[in-house]
């Protein structure tokens, strides 16, 4: 049988952009489709428009700061439509490189919703195209629960576009985003309240590094709201929103945010014209190396629901376009040790196990803490806190996990990741001379075990 292409890729997000281009790269004939916008969730409503803001966001504290190295300013005056609409200039300019991208190395773009005929059939704009394989990209969406009023509420996607900066805002979950986007609209002046429905938020994260962050967003002023959940929102007769909690207090504000998971956007995909099947969760089932109950058909990305991460995608994109095209370089993803940031204000870095984690594998675990007030604000009035923490196994020496509360989390982590990643141990990194004066040396010259 002929084929229109070799592989046809649903989705020019993070993971088919990267797979179709490899893909491409190797020699075959590739097509994909997107139906929305070029770079998927990461570029137009995820990663680069949410890290734009938080820089904004960061502004505040600099400002504040700046005093206590002589700086005298004026009054700091912060205008949400300039930022949005510089933002959306950088968006437009990112959708067009990845046109190019796409374009120059040969793969053929449809612009159009994507719908599965068959095994080896796609249909896009009413036009059918055939392939020998296909590759599902198409990523997630925010899923709000279904409560009375939940029309009155957005989701990240809405966020990215509001018109005006809310006085008044409820933040909803206690995930990567609803942390983030409580963060980037107090840094910005809303009043901010984040409610999640547990104790503590951020679960799955070190123990101490949730809560030290809670201790931190404290002192800030931002208003943490613990075993919180909503029963309804009521629109009022002056555009705000009742809040009605499930205790029954209510709450007054003007937007509420939901950020609580994302579902795999399956949407009208006519999965049901394949044998792919889905898991219990409602993520495409896939296996080691992603190919779905139909065999034709492969999956990656949000909507496998596996780690969703933008390099996550990335390396699952490279590694199904390796194993199609160019078999000699397959080197299956290795999900251990993927470090991770939460661009919170001060941020979350971490790679590895977190204590809890280790201790139930059965390690026999070191911690080693330290906690400190960052040198930038010894001049100033700030009284931040950064955490790090390592988390060791007493037996073999080995370094398990790294985390860290404080200013540039995410880009310390990153080197970590690569010790930690060779199998460092923790006298490497004794023997591991520093940077001096950093806060990143803190992670070589940590010396006594609080616990173990
Ligand atoms: P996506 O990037 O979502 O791409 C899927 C594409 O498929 C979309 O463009 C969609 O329009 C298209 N599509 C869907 N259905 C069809 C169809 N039937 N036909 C044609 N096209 C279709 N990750 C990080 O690593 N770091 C971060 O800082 C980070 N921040 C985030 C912030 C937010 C607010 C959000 C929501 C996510 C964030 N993520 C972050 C997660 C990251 O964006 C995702 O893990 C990543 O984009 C997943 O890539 P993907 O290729 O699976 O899907
Ligand atoms: P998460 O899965 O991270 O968090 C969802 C949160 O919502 C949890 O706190 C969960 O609580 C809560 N929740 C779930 N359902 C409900 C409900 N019905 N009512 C109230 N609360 C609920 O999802 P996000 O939406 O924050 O982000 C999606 C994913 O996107 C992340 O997991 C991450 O992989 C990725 N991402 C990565 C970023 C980064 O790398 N910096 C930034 C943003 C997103 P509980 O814990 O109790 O279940």
């Amino acid at each position: 049988m002929v084929y229109d292409f070799d592989l046809y890729v649903i989705g020019a997000g993070s993971g088919g952009v990267r797979s179709a281009r490899f893909a491409a790269g190797f020699g075959a004939k590739v097509a994909v489709a997107e139906s929305r916008y070029l770079g998927g969730t990461c570029v137009n409503v995820g990663c680069v428009p949410k890290k734009l803001l938080v820089y904004g966001a960061h502004f505040a504290e600099d400002f504040e700061q700046s005093a206590g190295f002589g700086w005298t300013l004026g009054e700091a005056d912060f205008d949400w439509t300039t930022l949005i609409a510089n933002k959306d200039r950088e968006i437009n300019r990112l959708n067009g490189i990845y046109r190019n991208l796409l374009l120059n190395s040969g793969v053929t773009l449809h612009e159009g919703h994507a719908r599965l005929i068959d095994p080896h059939q796609v249909e896009v704009n009413g036009q059918r195209y055939t392939a020998k394989h296909i590759l599902i990209a198409t990523g997630g969406w925010p899923q709000i629960p279904d409560i009375p009023g939940r029309e009155h509420a957005i989701s990240s996607n809405e966020a990215f576009f509001l018109k005006e900066l809310p006085k008044r805002i409820l933040v909803v979950g206690g995930g990567y985003i609803a942390v983030e986007f409580a963060g980037i609209f107090h840094g910005l002046g809303a009043d901010t309240k984040l409610l999640y429905r547990g104790e503590l938020f951020l679960r799955g994260f070190d123990g101490a590094v949730r809560k030290h962050l809670q201790e931190e967003l404290t002192k800030r002023g931002l208003d943490l709201q613990f075993n919180a959940d909503i029963e309804r929102i009521e629109k009022q007769a002056d555009g705000s929103l009742k809040v009605t909690l499930k205790d029954g207090r209510e709450l007054a504000t003007d937007c509420v945010f939901y950020a609580t998971g994302r579902r795999p956007m399956l949407d009208n995909l006519g999965l049901e014209n394949t044998g792919v099947k889905l898991d219990k969760r409602g993520f495409i089932e896939v296996d080691e190396q992603y190919q779905s109950a139909e065999p034709s058909i492969l999956a990656i990305g949000d909507v496998i629901g596996r780690v969703q991460l933008t390099p996550v995608a990335l390396a699952e994109g490279m590694a199904v376009a390796r194993r199609l095209f160019k078999p000699e370089q397959y080197r299956p993803v290795d999900y251990n040790m993927i470090p991770t940031a939460v661009f919170s204000l001060p941020n979350i870095g971490t790679v590895g196990l977190t204590e809890e984690q280790a201790r139930e594998a059965g390690h026999k675990v070191q911690i080693f803490e330290s906690r400190f007030r960052p040198m930038k604000l010894t001049l100033t009035e700030c009284q931040e806190r950064t955490l790090m923490k390592l988390v060791v196994d007493a037996d073999t020496d080995k370094v398990l996990g790294c985390h860290m509360v404080g200013p540039d989390a995410g880009e310390i982590v990153q080197g970590l990741a690569i010790a930690l990643k060779a199998g460092a141990t923790k006298r490497d990194f004794d023997e591991t001379i520093g940077v001096h004066p950093t806060a990143a040396e803190e992670f070589v010259t940590m010396r006594t075990p609080v616990t173990g």
